[in-house]
């Protein structure tokens, strides 16, 4: 299988005037092409700061990172797409023309993209609010709205930063089964960072527990589910239970 993106033994230390943050300690492991990784720690420990490095907008201190086995630098990051926490919607543009920004930017608009573009409106249930503001759009739309706009760009590998953690619980659930989904069947490489435990298990094929600030990796544990689940029915398995409990202990040592 190939690897996507490997970090290699990194290490990261903030720098400010008040002082030093190590925020991350010997960080190592790979994902490969295809799968779905998820990554769980207490909250400040270090995720953010691990996916900035692992899509160039930081450099390690020492150790490094590489994508498909050439260290991350200016070109190769465009095939890195990052998805945040907030959706980054601009209120002043319609939902089309939000989803469309990636493309402006980057010069990629062409009747073939946005060709590409409706159809994923269509596929995703936002063609009918293409010219709505984001505001109109529920929480759960607007986060397909951002998923749009990321995988209009296509990137080899997505990095998703808490990315349902501004919805309210229902949302929630639907929203992670549904881009899941969206992102299994699309084949991508995906890193989902989360502190939500049910989630990491439910969409992730390997769960990656760090430990409290600075950041080392605490354990990692395979997810082996029937292929023809989805995130949502994955929560109904008893095998569910035991990969949650195991992570929980992971993360609660002393419980
Ligand atoms: P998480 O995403 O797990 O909540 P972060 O990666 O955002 O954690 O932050 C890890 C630690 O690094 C925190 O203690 C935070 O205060 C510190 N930190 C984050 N960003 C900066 C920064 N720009 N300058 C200094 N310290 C920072
Ligand atoms: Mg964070």
């Amino acid at each position: 299988m190939e690897v996507s993106i490997r970090c290699n033994h990194v290490h990261y230390t903030y720098h400010t005037l008040q002082g030093e943050t190590p925020a991350l300690c010997d960080i190592h492991f790979q994902v490969n092409e295809g799968e779905f990784v998820s990554i769980v720690g207490p909250s400040g420990c270090g995720k953010s700061t691990l996916l900035s490095l692992l899509c160039g907008l930081l450099t390690p201190e020492s150790g490094t990172v590489e994508f498909k086995g050439e260290p991350v630098c200016e070109k190769n990051r465009r095939q890195i797409g990052y998805m945040l926490q907030h959706d980054h919607l601009f209120e002043w543009r319609s939902v089309r023309k939000n989803i469309l920004l990636g493309l402006e930017i980057q010069k990629k608009i062409s009747d073939e993209t946005l060709q590409e573009a409706d159809h994923l409106l269509k596929l995703y249930g936002l063609y009918r609010f293409k010219d709505a503001r984001p505001s109109q759009l529920s929480g759960g739309m607007r986060q397909r709205a951002a998923l749009i706009r990321t995988l209009l760009l296509h990137p080899d590998l997505l990095l998703l930063d808490e990315p349902f953690s501004a919805l309210d619980y229902q949302t929630r659930l639907k929203v992670s089964d549904d881009i899941g989904s969206i992102i299994r069947k699309s084949k991508k490489t995906a890193i989902l960072v989360t502190h939500d435990l049910s989630e990491a298990v439910s969409l992730g094929d390997r769960v990656i527990v760090l430990t409290p600030l600075p950041a080392g990796i605490k354990a990692i544990v395979s997810t082996d589910f029937p292929k023809e689940l989805s995130p949502f029915e994955r929560r109904n398995t008893d095998v569910f239970k035991t990969y949650f409990n195991q992570i929980w202990k992971e993360l609660n040592p002393d419980e």
